[in-house]
């Protein structure tokens, strides 16, 4: 078992470039843990950073006690940090929330009530604060997607979600898979919860992503998506008779 295990929630944070970011982060998610209702602990994927962040998320795992970090050999991509987050998160919930604070750890109050019930629960971002652009890029995006995988989902990129890990683990992963994370719990027959949050603005660092990463590639998953849904395995198991043999040998 690894460090995760010992608490309830493992709260994954993605983080590429994100120097001037990293103090107001540490600032907040300590303050968050010292009162959260579950117990929980902080995961860093640091997805081969090229600035100072990766040093400094050392710094803050040295003086805070539940903070843990992974560090990739080079950039990666978003997915792939969600995806390392859960792969080594032994708690049995999950959650996600980026390195730019537009949504605050504090908004897992607003989540957690709904973790036994739902597979998967998220926020809605309310007020958005980004460029007219952004939030009218998102929003055709969003219908896109909706129409494509029918997953009823108001808006599925928002950085804060709560996932049962055993659900997390069985998500198909690729490239840009953290736009479809709502629909990939469906294909286990998950239900998925939506809860207005707040939104704040990015005050410090650079969006990592712009009109043609978001739209073009996301676009043609959606097609992968249709594809997966209609082979995708679901099973069932009536009986079995490996769990809990170890000691009895
Ligand atoms: N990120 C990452 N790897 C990447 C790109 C982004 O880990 O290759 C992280 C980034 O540091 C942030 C989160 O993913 O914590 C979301 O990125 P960003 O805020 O730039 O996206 P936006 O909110 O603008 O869509
Ligand atoms: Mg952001």
């Amino acid at each position: 078992m690894n460090k995760t295990g010992l608490f309830e929630l493992t709260i994954i944070v993605p983080i590429y470039n994100e120097e001037d970011n990293m103090l107001r982060l540490e600032k907040e998610l300590a303050e968050y843990l010292s009162h959260a209702s579950v117990g929980s602990c902080v995961l860093f994927v640091n997805d081969g950073s090229k600035d100072n962040s990766g040093k400094l998320v050392q710094e803050i795992c040295k003086r805070n006690k539940a903070f843990f970090y992974l560090s990739f050999v080079k950039n990666a991509g978003l997915s792939a940090a969600i995806k390392a987050g859960i792969d080594a998160a032994q708690s049995p919930y999950v959650a996600y929330i980026d390195a730019d604070l537009q949504t605050t750890p504090e908004d897992f109050e607003l989540l957690l009530p709904y973790r036994q019930e739902y597979a998967l629960v998220m926020g809605i971002r309310t007020g958005r604060k980004d460029s007219f652009g952004k939030k009218l890029s998102s929003k055709v995006a969003n219908k896109f997607r909706r129409m494509m995988t029918h997953d009823g989902v108001e808006d599925t990129g928002c950085p804060l979600k709560i996932i049962d890990t055993a659900y997390a683990k069985r998500i198909p992963f690729f490239k840009g898979m953290h736009r479809f994370l709502p629909a990939l719990i469906q294909l286990q027959q998950g239900k998925v919860k939506q809860i207005a949050v707040r939104h704040f603005e990015r005050t410090a660092g650079k969006s990592k992503f712009n009109l043609r990463n978001r739209l073009v590639a996301p676009f043609v998953d959606c097609f992968a998506y249709r594809w997966m849904r209609k082979r995708y395995i679901n099973y069932s198991i009536h009986s079995e008779n490996i769990s809990d043999q170890v000691n009895d040998r």
